[in-house]
């Protein structure tokens, strides 16, 4: 079977070349599935962009999240919403492990300081069932191999079934995921004194995140730090 399967690859690749699934231009590698040009054509979010500005000195001010990272901005239309729809809805998971990779990079150069468990926002179990998976896991093992950070995917539950909250405003998300989540029990003793780095693939208003990392503080964690592949442009101050 595996010599099959070898001697076949290169066969299938010349007859059907692997293209970029987001431009259709071939590529060597097709387990890649995004050409490095479009990876590079990606708006890298750094500390001085104004949108990362907002969110971070949010989150600093509400006092849950102690500090915060992203890589890419999440632009409508964009190519960079394109891979993310890949990973979300079409079940290219290689695009969330290479969002991690990347994500660990850059935590591994601009340390937050001692991580002790990063975990992914969870999905209700309805979602989660309709999809097949939870597309921020996959983010979450990269950054657990890039940064040797052990992952814990089933920290938190999702207890209340939020519906798309693009359209709300950030007090009304607030409202919507207040109470939305809940500490694993079996973790409680775990948590305690514990810095988790919490993972998402996109945030907007970073309500979601104050709520998951205000149930990790109150069960005890010392700190919470938050990433997330892309950075929408929040709407509702
Ligand atoms: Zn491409």
């Amino acid at each position: 079977m595996w010599l099959k399967q070898n001697l076949l690859k290169p066969i299938l690749d010349f007859i059907f070349p692997p293209v970029c699934l987001l431009c259709q231009k071939i590529i060597d590698d097709g387990d890649a599935k995004i050409c490095t040009e479009c990876w590079n054509s990606f708006t890298i979010v750094d500390e001085t962009h104004p949108d990362y500005m907002v969110l971070k000195n949010r989150f600093i001010s509400g006092g849950v999240i102690k500090d915060f990272t992203s890589s890419f901005l999440f632009e409508k239309e964009g190519k960079f919403q394109e891979a993310i729809h890949l990973l979300k809805y079409k079940g290219i998971k290689s695009v969330g492990l290479k969002l991690g990779l990347v994500l660990g990079e850059k935590i591994n150069q601009n340390s937050f300081g001692t991580i002790d468990i990063v975990a992914p926002v969870p999905l209700h179990k309805l979602k989660l069932r309709e999809r097949g998976y939870n597309q921020t896991d996959y983010i979450c093992k990269g950054i657990s191999q890039s940064t040797e950070y052990i992952a814990i995917f089933d920290l938190i539950t999702r207890l209340k079934y939020t519906q798309s909250q693009t359209a709300l405003t950030f007090q009304q998300r607030k409202e919507n995921v207040s109470d939305a989540f809940v500490l694993n029990d079996k973790y409680k003793d775990l948590i305690r004194d514990k810095v988790v780095l919490l993972v998402d693939d996109v945030i907007t208003t970073g309500a979601t995140i104050e709520a998951v990392g205000r149930v990790l503080k109150s069960a005890g964690a010392k700190n919470v730090f938050t990433t997330s592949a892309g950075l929408a442009k929040g709407d509702g101050v």
